[in-house]
């Protein structure tokens, strides 16, 4: 992969695909609610107008845009990056109004139908704005649209510092990890999470399970999960998974059950892992905890993803909380993916005491997983 080490900038004009796809909130005009996909692109920024960029035209998607709706507008994000970048970023609405400043954003890539098309003719449009090509977008990167990919060929092109980051990062865990390396996943979207499961049941010490992600296991061993949100097409490949998983794989002893969803109903801390009819297992309990506790701050290496429960509603938020504790205590190498995840650590207050803070959800997961990423690949 070529980063801004091989590619020469000076006096050149350089698109750069970020990754600005930041939440925001419902009021008029929106607000951003967490900018550090913003701040994540700084250094690389910076570096460029440092290196004597004759200027930056900027790349970016927000949300999924079925028309050029307004509210999927880039202008929050072109608002705050003026700020952190302390210079003037000019907004073109479209190709044909691009104005000549210093930095530049286009408007969200997804307004053009090509864009997730991986269209060639709209990568040409791209491509005619600039020099030279820069992808920081990490949580983009493994799509393979118009503006990561197939621009990617048609100017001399080089990751950003955040991507090569990431992928350093990341793949470093899988290729060389300091030992034991430890995984712990949990959260909600089972299915999406096998994948990385496998990879890591290869190549992990401990895989520690917890979040929503135990009950196709529970359900497969026989247990009762009561309300909990257990996906049905989790359960076989969790079979399967237990059966290959060895002693590696461990799930939680014991949790904390609730009537429903919500942060006032009736609570139980249940001894093993037996949900009541009309119950719901939403946290692991204090013994599971403990116990993950020690083998994570133990750890030569933690990849964490998936909160230990819905640490969004505090009566089941000590499980994630001891985690994240844990991670922080732990002297080895910590790295988290996952929105949530990421957020729960934020909560926590501890999002400065793990090493890395993966900006790309779906895109380090595929990574661990081993899949090839379109954006990535075009790089080489
Ligand atoms: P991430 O974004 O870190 O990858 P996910 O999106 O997979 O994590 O899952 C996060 C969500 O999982 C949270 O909203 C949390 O409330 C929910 N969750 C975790 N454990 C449970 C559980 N036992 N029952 C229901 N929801 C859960
Ligand atoms: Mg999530």
């Amino acid at each position: 992969m070529r980063t801004l080490d091989d590619l020469d900038v000076e006096g050149k004009r350089v698109l750069v695909r970020v990754d600005f796809n930041v939440p925001l909130d419902q009021s008029r005009p929106p607000r951003i609610t967490d900018d550090s996909r913003i701040r994540g692109a700084l250094p690389t920024l910076k570096e460029l107008r440092e290196k004597g960029a004759a200027r930056l035209v900027l790349l970016a998607h927000l949300g999924r845009p079925k028309d050029r709706e307004p509210e999927f507008s880039l202008k929050p994000a072109a608002e705050r990056l003026s700020e952190l970048l302390g210079v003037e970023v000019a907004l073109a609405a479209n190709f044909d109004d691009v104005p000549e400043s210093e930095v530049v954003m286009l408007e969200n890539v997804r307004y053009e139908p090509g864009e997730t098309k991986n269209d060639p003719e709209l990568a040409k449009r791209y491509a005619a704005l600039a020099d030279v090509y820069v992808n920081d977008a990490f949580g983009a990167a493994h799509r393979a649209h118009a503006s990561t990919e197939a621009v990617a060929h048609l100017l001399p092109a080089a990751a950003g510092r955040l991507l090569e980051r990431e992928v350093k990062t990341l793949t470093g865990i899988l290729e060389d990890p300091k030992r034991p390396l430890v995984a712990v996943v949990g959260g909600a979207k089972v299915t999406d999470k096998l994948g990385v499961l496998d990879a890591f049941l290869e190549r992990a010490d401990s895989v520690l399970i917890g979040g929503a992600m135990c009950f196709p296991f529970f359900s497969a061993q026989g247990h009762d999960v009561g309300d909990s949100l257990c996906e049905a097409e989790g359960v076989d490949p969790a079979r399967h998974t237990l059966e290959g998983g060895g002693d590696k794989l461990r799930l939680p002893e014991d949790l904390v059950a609730g009537r429903e969803f919500s942060e006032d109903t009736e609570v139980r801390e249940l001894d093993g892992v037996d949900v009541p009819d009309g119950w719901m297992g939403l946290d692991i309990g204090r013994g599971s905890s403990e116990a993950y506790a020690s083998v994570i701050t133990e750890a030569g290496t933690v990849f964490w993803n998936g909160p230990m429960g819905a640490f969004e509603l505090e009566p089941f938020a000590a499980g994630t909380r001891r985690v994240a504790e844990a991670m922080a205590e732990c002297e080895g190498t910590t790295v988290v993916g996952g929105g949530d995840s990421a957020a729960a650590l934020a909560e926590f207050g501890l999002a400065d005491r793990v090493d890395h803070l993966s900006t790309g959800g779906g895109a380090s997961l595929e990574l661990i997983e081993g899949k090839p990423l379109p954006g990535v690949e075009a790089l080489s």
